[in-house]
């Protein structure tokens, strides 16, 4: 993505209310002023200043709709550069028009990321908090957008910086032995050293403890509602999602196709996934189903296996174990609890399996959810769960973290055996995955991958 040319995007989405199209770069405010006229011009005067007036029309730059715009100044800006933003109506041909004009007079469409983009390279924001505009956009749980806000405020970026420049200190330390000799300079030991290593290996080992909430909040959980047709898959799923999303009837069979939702349980963003039940069937869609129910399961990171706990349990309980062996992070699960009769014979079953202690609910009655979303919660986060923690690194972040803690290692044992050479390979490795981390050393591809992940116009 190069910096030179003057970028334009819509910044809203298509069909709303209002259209937001932003202009960034050197002749954003010429441009401005070619396709939005009002009685003040967009000056210098004006920065910051939401004046009203109307846009021009793409071939003859006639005046058409009404308009609001706004100049705002290098570097005060989202992007560092001059930016132009035009308010316009919201219907899709209005801002298409807009941008069209736009592009006519001078500017090229942005890329996806590109206004983030220039704001990293312009120094306005480092590479965690230009992720984290992304993860703001894309939470779906209040825990995952507050750990976003706080890595665009920029905490995570500040505590990598701290152990990079300890790094740097140490380095400077390492590189002056193999500059000068031992009379010269008051050097710390090799212990001093190295316990200023273990303390950035500390403090490592504490951001990868946050490794497992941050994908999880990020990427969310897959979550899968699986059992034998009728046992109150769908039931179940429209209980989660508090809303009627599956058709529930008595009769078995009704799902025959996987369906998808998206909620939040426990704070925890999840794809809850309903299959057709698992069965014999001669029913070529509904044998389709039960496929996909199975690839589902394969593909699950938590399973809800649901038994129906008031007919035949032990025919129920032995499909289970069919189908889930091998499987982990199961919840076994017996709905209908409200019509069980015969208690004995689910004790005499539980006794006998005494591994498996499926959760007792009725969906029907809404009795025993909490237990079942307790259970679920367990999994998740593994009993590691930080709950007030600022930060919570990525895979990215936690494979650089990784990277680093190995090199700072190798070079504790160079450092304990006074191999400074060997040392000073090492902490430099670890410095530049580090700088990767903030995007103070990073590939440039790397850099281009990361940005192609966000919108057009953000
Ligand atoms: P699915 O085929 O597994 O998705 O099952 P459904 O959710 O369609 O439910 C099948 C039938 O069982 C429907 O008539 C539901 O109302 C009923 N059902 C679901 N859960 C319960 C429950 O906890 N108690 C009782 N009594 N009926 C339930």
């Amino acid at each position: 993505m190069n910096t030179i040319e003057t970028i334009t995007a819509l910044c809203t989405v298509p069909g709303g209310a209002i259209s937001i199209i932003r202009i960034s770069g050197n002749e954003a405010l010429n441009i401005g002023n070619k396709v939005w006229k009002g009685k003040q011009k967009l000056s210098e005067k004006n920065i910051r200043k939401m004046l009203f007036g109307h846009c021009l029309s793409t071939d003859k730059l006639q005046t058409t709709d009404p308009a609001l715009a706004v100049f705002m100044k290098k570097p005060y800006s989202y992007t560092g550069e001059d930016v132009v933003e035009i308010h316009c109506h919201g219907g899709p041909l209005v801002s298409k028009k807009l941008l069209n004009t736009i592009i006519n007079c001078g500017a090229r469409h942005a890329e996806p990321g590109e206004f983030t983009f220039r704001s990293f390279i312009n120094g306005k924001m480092d590479l965690t908090q230009a992720e984290a505009v992304g993860d703001v956009i894309t939470a779906h749980s209040d825990m995952a957008l507050k750990i976003a806000e706080k890595q665009i405020d920029g905490v995570l970026g500040e505590k990598i910086r701290k152990l990079r420049i300890q790094l740097i200190e140490i380095k400077s330390e390492i590189e002056s032995r193999m500059d000068f000799s031992e009379e010269e300079l008051d050097w710390q030991t090799s212990e001093e050293l190295n316990s200023s290593n273990q303390q950035v290996i500390e403090e490592i080992n504490n951001l990868l403890d946050t490794k497992n909430e941050g994908v999880i909040l990020r990427e969310g959980v897959k979550l899968v509602i699986a059992g034998r047709p009728n046992v109150g898959k769908s039931s179940l799923l429209n209980l989660l999602l508090g809303y009627e999303r599956a058709i529930v009837t008595p009769m078995p069979g009704t799902t025959r196709d996987t369906l998808e939702e998206y909620a939040t349980l426990r704070n925890i963003p999840v794809k809850m996934i309903d299959t057709a039940g698992i069965r014999e069937s001669s029913d070529i869609i509904e044998a389709k189903g039960i496929e996909r129910s199975i690839s589902s399961i394969n593909q699950a990171n938590i399973i809800l296996w649901l038994m129906n706990a008031a007919e035949n349990p032990e025919e129920e309980f032995k499909i289970m174990q069919e189908n889930t062996n091998g499987i982990k992070n199961i919840i076994p699960i017996w709905n209908k609890a409200d019509l069980v009769k015969d208690k004995d014979a689910l004790n005499q079953l539980l006794k006998d399996n005494s591994q498996i202690n499926p959760i007792m609910i009725s969906v029907a009655k809404e009795q025993g959810i909490e237990n079942l979303l307790d259970a679920f919660e367990k999994i998740v986060w593994h009993g590691k769960h930080h709950g007030e923690t600022e930060t919570a690194v990525s895979s990215r972040h936690a494979a650089l973290l990784e990277t680093t803690r190995t090199a700072v290692i190798d070079a504790m044992e160079n450092i304990s055996n006074e191999d400074w050479e060997l040392a000073a390979v090492g902490i430099n490795k670890a410095i530049y995955s580090l700088g990767s981390i903030t995007g103070e050393t990073i590939d440039p591809d790397i850099l281009d991958t990361i940005f192609s992940k966000f919108c057009i116009g953000k």
